[in-house]
């Protein structure tokens, strides 16, 4: 008996695949759901890799099972691993491979000495190959520079060089002469060469347009590569005529250039700035907040305890910090104390908290923070006038008064949470440091702030003995 599956099969297990990751989508937009979100598209992806070993289109499985085997165990042995604060980094490097097996399928499906395209069909063919290299190549060296970025092997400064957008501009126009010559080219030969100019070509844009990018918009940056991995993939899948790739790539590529449309919206850029680069300044400096008034005053935990048993109305402010410190846990517990005193808190979440779209949400959902007490930036951002006690914990640039009151920030524009509004602030962080985005923060100088130095989990453990 034939295990192959045939044509109408196939096309019905990819529609099939094709509406889970759909379903998938849908689940992940919302916490509640997120659970049974991934579960759809980890079927989808379990039907489409099944129905494609199937398709009769494959062979060497004596290589493919092997290869599969490993990589699966590379990636649960990454995903097991890998810390929640690590998690942009992961995915930017996941990005990369999607731009590198993009190059590598486009070069393989070109030379392939077994497909015979003829006329209208290999001239729609060599511009698959052509797009899909181009996109993928820039994937895959924007993303290795994202992931320097993230991890802090690459500084966060933005490289801007003299006349970097005509150069973008040249290169661009180069590699659109060199797809007219690949496209006229008669054999595969000479074909090669005008590809594998661009491929370095596309490269060189991938590395230039990521590093022009400051710390300040790398959330953008992620969801951007994000989209381009997508589209990449969906290029993939026209060259192999596969319809789940293409799919699957059309809705990751929709759905970053979407994320990545919110994501500029919650920074106030326009993605077109956002992509010519040059904003933010390098992540982790010192903070010099001498230019500005006031004084820093600490504080302690037991003050903070009594500050929060004496208050009504409590808004937390979680940051990049609470997921370093992984105080979740112990914040939760306060909450569910303070709630059972009567008291009103909710979270105030700002879209590009921590490192990665949802951070905050993730962690607070992990910690069984209840869903309804935690709402999103314009949400409650209203409310910080009515607020006795504003609680940061490890946010920094997301509270950041500058952003509305000085235009030459490089988050200038960028809406935050006015923590500042409440009667008292409370900033949890272990030091005078900056934010990712290397600015100076004059919140922590404000009359009404007080900071608790320390790390913000062993901070969090004091205030809750100190609770009572
Ligand atoms: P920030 O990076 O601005 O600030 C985090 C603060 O946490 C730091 O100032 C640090 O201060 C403090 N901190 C670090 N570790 C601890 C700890 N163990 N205990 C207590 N405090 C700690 O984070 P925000 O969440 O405010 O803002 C996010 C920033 O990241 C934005 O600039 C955003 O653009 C960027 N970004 C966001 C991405 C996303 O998708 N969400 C992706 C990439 C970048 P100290 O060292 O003094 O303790």
């Amino acid at each position: 008996m034939s295990l192959t599956m045939n044509p109408q099969m196939l096309g019905a297990a990819y529609l099939a695949a094709g509406a889970l990751f759909i379903l998938s989508l849908n689940g992940l937009s919302n916490q509640e759901t997120a659970r049974r979100g991934n579960l759809f598209g980890m079927l989808g992806m379990l039907i489409a890799v099944g129905a494609t070993i199937l398709s009769g289109r494959v062979g060497n499985f004596e290589i493919l099972f092997p290869a599969m085997i490993i990589g699966g165990l590379i990636g649960a042995f990454i995903a097991m691993k890998v810390e929640m604060t690590s998690m942009p980094e992961l995915v930017a490097g996941f990005h990369s491979l999607v731009g590198l097996a993009a190059v590598l399928v486009g070069f393989s499906s070109y030379l392939d000495p077994n497909a015979h395209f003829e006329g209208s069909e290999k001239a729609i063919h060599d511009v698959e190959v052509y797009l899909g290299v181009f996109i993928g190549a820039i994937t895959f060296t924007g993303s290795i520079i994202a992931f320097g970025k993230l991890k802090g092997i690459i500084g966060g400064k933005p490289l801007t060089l003299p006349g970097r957008h005509l150069m973008n501009l040249i290169a661009i126009l180069v590699c659109i002469y060199l797809g007219y010559m690949f496209l006229q080219s008669g054999t595969h030969e000479a074909g090669l060469i005008p590809l594998l100019i661009m491929t370095a070509i596309a490269c060189v844009i991938g590395i230039h347009l990521v590093m022009a990018i400051g710390g300040a918009d790398m959330p953008v940056v992620v969801s951007m590569l994000n989209s381009y991995s997508g589209w990449a993939a969906a290029a993939t899948g026209f060259m192999l005529g596969n319809t789940a790739l293409i799919v699957v790539g059309a809705l990751v590529g929709s759905s970053g250039a979407i994320l990545s449309y919110i994501m500029c919206r919650a920074m106030n850029r326009s993605f077109i700035s956002v992509i010519l680069g040059g904003f933010g300044t390098g992540g982790g400096a010192v903070a010099i907040v001498g230019d500005e008034e006031g004084e820093v005053t600490s504080t302690t935990a037991e003050e903070v305890a009594g500050l929060l048993k004496d208050a009504s109305n409590i808004i937390i402010v979680p940051g990049y910090g609470m997921a370093v410190a992984q105080a979740q846990g112990t914040v939760s517990e306060i909450v569910k104390k303070l709630r059972a005193k009567g008291k009103n808190v909710r979270f105030g979440i700002h879209p590009v908290a921590g490192r990665l779209p949802g951070h905050m949400n993730v962690l607070l959902a992990e910690a069984k923070v209840p869903y309804d007490i935690v709402l999103e930036m314009d949400e409650l951002n209203d409310d910080f006038p009515d607020t006795d006690v504003s609680l940061v914990i490890g946010a920094n640039d997301i509270v950041n008064p500058s952003a509305q009151t000085d235009p030459n920030s490089p988050i200038a524009g960028m809406p935050v949470l006015e923590v500042w509004k409440a009667s008292s602030c409370i900033v949890l962080k272990r030091s005078m440091a900056s934010g990712y985005a290397g600015v100076d923060n004059p919140l922590f100088l404000k009359d009404n702030t007080d900071m608790l130095f320390g790390d913000a989990k062993d901070s969090m453990d004091e205030v809750f003995k100190h609770l009572g």
